[in-house]
């Protein structure tokens, strides 16, 4: 006899999914969770990053309402506004998220859990609760490289944090994160120098899209420096931030923002102890059914990054406790997982980069669209959106779509499931266009 069935550690996307699935499948179910529950993406991530993507957006769209015939005498942007808004939209999704756990009769303890056990685990506190399985859904912290004067820096999680708005920021990184803030800091009135270590942005992502995410950021204003990285950072007696740099000149900030990917967080949780094995990146290694080592100990999320994505730690959380308390066994497929970069403009795909098909498939056909779109010609914005379609030339099956452009990412989410069902590029041909839209140009590309 065990306290709990399943007791989970960590209260973000996968493990709240997991500990919902599982409690309403009739098990008894704890979870721990030392922070806020929702964890990274409704906390410090997807959520409040998207919000403020929207308060960004209306730096452009505000100013290209003249040409619709909107007068805006003067408008200026508040920074404490926003973010206060925007935590206190985390705060009320948290409140939703605890609502949801109890209505579930899942117990919360708001306090670190270790494991002492394969079946047990140790509370902050000092109490010791047993479980017949454990998850370990810890997810992923920020990684910050080892630079002099670091800590004067800050990472994702403090950005929305920020007091005020800083007139100059250095963001290092060329991934997600860094070009998601350049885009909504640069919106907002910053100067922005994007600083990477290698000579590319967003490295998996199609060529194609890359480049013209590149050149329309630095037609906006936004500087890069790239192969290049940080040696030292100071802070003067202004305040002022001062980088000695390697690879390009130094730099001055108000502040640095490090973007430069995340680690599991696994520190200090008892892993070893227990014999769970772990990854050369520190990640915990499960199976296909999340199974670690230790065969009553499972994990979810970006604690064992197989893919850094909410939705993939929902989905992985979900078939754990269908698979372990439901009677209904399932995996994740992680083939066509689509992905998006909320820049400014978006980034969005689906399958494979015409370079990966090149060299999977051998022939390969791509149709592009290069366009501007409708509004903005009217508004004179000179900003061109890509679609591509990549093609495998033996079957005519569509296996990949990338797209750069407003709204890419809520385009495709649709056309993914085109590209997960094996759609030939005839089906695209014969589908009827919506017009006057900009997703037409996905069954218009001949
Ligand atoms: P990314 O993995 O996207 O990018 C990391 C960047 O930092 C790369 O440009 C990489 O360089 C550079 N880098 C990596 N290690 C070092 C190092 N030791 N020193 C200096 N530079 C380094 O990470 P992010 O931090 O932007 O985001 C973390 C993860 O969070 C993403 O991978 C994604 O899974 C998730 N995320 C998803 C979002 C979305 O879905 N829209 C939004 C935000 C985050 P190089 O060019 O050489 O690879």
């Amino acid at each position: 006899m065990t306290d709990f069935d399943l007791f989970v550690i960590g209260a973000g996307s996968g493990g709240v999914r997991a500990a919902r699935i599982a409690a309403a499948h009739g098990a008894k179910v704890a979870v721990a969770e030392e922070h806020k529950v929702g964890g990274t993406c409704v906390i410090r991530g997807c959520v409040p990053k998207k919000l403020l993507v929207y308060g960004a957006h209306f730096a452009e769209d505000l100013n290209d309402a003249a040409m619709f015939g909107w007068d805006i005498p003067s408008c200026s942007f508040s920074w404490p506004v926003l973010r206060d808004n925007v935590l206190a939209e985390v705060s009320r999704l948290e409140g939703l998220y605890k609502q949801t756990l109890s209505n579930h009769d899942v117990t919360i303890f708001h306090e670190r859990a270790t494991l002492a056990g394969p079946n047990e685990v140790r509370l902050a506190s000092g109490k010791t609760v047993t479980a017949g399985k454990i998850l370990i859904a810890t997810g992923a912290r920020p990684f910050m490289p080892e630079v002099e004067g670091v800590e004067h820096a800050i990472s994702s999680n403090e950005v929305f944090h920020l007091e005020r708005l800083p007139k100059r920021i250095v963001i290092a990184g060329g991934g997600y994160i860094a070009n998601e803030f350049a885009g909504i800091f640069h919106q907002f009135g910053s100067h922005v120098v994007v600083v990477n270590r290698s000579e590319t942005i967003l490295r998996g992502y199609d060529e194609q899209m890359r480049d013209r995410l590149l050149q329309i950021s630095m037609i906006k204003g936004i500087e890069f420096r790239f192969n290049s990285s940080f040696d030292k950072i100071e802070r003067r007696d202004d305040g002022k931030l001062h980088l000695s740099m390697r690879g390009c000149d130094d730099l001055e900030a108000d502040a640095v923002l490090f973007a430069t990917g995340r680690v599991p967080n696994v520190e200090g949780l008892g892993l070893e102890g227990v014999g769970v094995e772990l990854g050369d990146k520190g990640q915990v290694k499960v199976d296909a059914n999340s199974r670690t080592s230790v065969p009553s100990i499972f994990a979810v999320g970006d604690v064992t990054d197989r893919i850094q994505l909410t939705p993939v730690a929902i989905r992985e959380g979900h078939a754990f406790a269908d698979t372990e308390f439901g009677k209904k066994p399932w995996t994740v497929d992680y083939g066509c997982v689509p992905h998006a970069v909320f820049s400014h403009p978006p980034i969005a795909g689906v399958g494979m980069t015409e370079g990966e098909a090149r060299n999977k498939l051998g022939q390969v056909r791509t149709y592009t669209s290069d366009f501007r779109p409708m509004k903005n010609v009217l508004a004179g914005r000179n900003e061109r959106s890509l679609y591509k379609l990549v093609v495998d030339a033996a079957t005519d099956e569509v296996v990949g779509i990338h797209m750069i452009g407003p709204d890419a990412p809520e385009i495709l989410q649709a056309a993914a499931i085109a590209v997960k069902a094996g759609l030939k590029k005839a089906d695209f041909d014969q589908t009827v266009a919506l017009h006057p839209t900009m997703s037409e140009e996905l069954v218009l590309m001949r």
